[in-house]
């Protein structure tokens, strides 16, 4: 299975893509995570991407390019692939077409999570990660349980630097006006797949596993 999962910020691609990833056995390869590890390292890559990263704009694509190209070249990704947060831009998504198949490897679809822009909001600004478990939480959809079983056991709910509001702003526009496009790009080719995904984890997994 080699895919590109597509959505907005908040539309749940990293969680689907992790299960994914544990029950097929094939490496989730996320862009935003690869950067944030960059930025943690302090390498050059995380040096320059760091202030980009914090206003919620976007990576240059040769950067990116670059760095997708060497993580696809890895082993791992011989029995296949799920890309979250990549491509992210038209000339993203043309040079990963190049890269696959001249490694011929190339994509079986896009998936699109669609996701109300309402709900994509409160996804965004309530979103936590408990300190301790490295559990991801909401303020808002998560129970009270949950939400206090991580206080209790001595932990504290992280906000990732770029999700406030200001950012989460930002971001939302610039997949508007840069990552939207690739929908109707992938339509084209007859590789875009759609799948609801508002409502519970476990539901929006069932309607991605039965579309793919
Ligand atoms: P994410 O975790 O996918 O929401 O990514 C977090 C941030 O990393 C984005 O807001 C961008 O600044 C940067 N980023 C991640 N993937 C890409 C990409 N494919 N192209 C450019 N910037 C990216």
């Amino acid at each position: 299975m080699r895919i590109v999962l597509l959505g907005a910020p908040g539309s749940g691609k990293g969680t689907q893509a992790q299960r994914l990833m544990n029950e097929k056995n094939i490496p989730h390869i996320s862009t935003g995570d690869m950067l944030r590890s960059a930025v943690k390292s302090g390498t050059a890559l995380g040096i320059e991407a760091k202030k980009i990263m914090e206003s919620g704009k976007l990576v240059s694509d040769d950067l990116m390019i670059g760095l997708i190209e060497e993580r696809l070249l890895e082993e791992d990704t011989e029995c296949g692939f799920i890309l979250d947060g990549f491509p992210r831009t038209k000339k993203q998504a043309k040079d990963l077409q190049i890269l696959l198949e001249t490694i011929d490897k190339p994509l079986d679809s896009a998936v699109l999570m669609d996701v109300d822009l309402e709900i994509l909001m409160k996804r965004l600004v309530g979103r936590r990660t408990c300190s301790t478990t490295g559990k991801l939480l909401n303020i808002y959809f998560s129970s009270k349980k949950e939400l206090d079983d991580c206080i209790n056991a001595g932990g504290e709910l992280l906000r990732r630097k770029d999700d406030n509001e200001e950012t989460i702003r930002n971001r939302l526009e610039v997949y508007q006006d840069q990552t939207e496009p690739l929908v109707s790009y992938y339509q084209v080719k007859k590789q875009l797949k759609k799948v609801n995904a508002e409502g519970a984890m476990d539901e929006v997994y069932q309607r991605l596993t039965d579309i793919l």
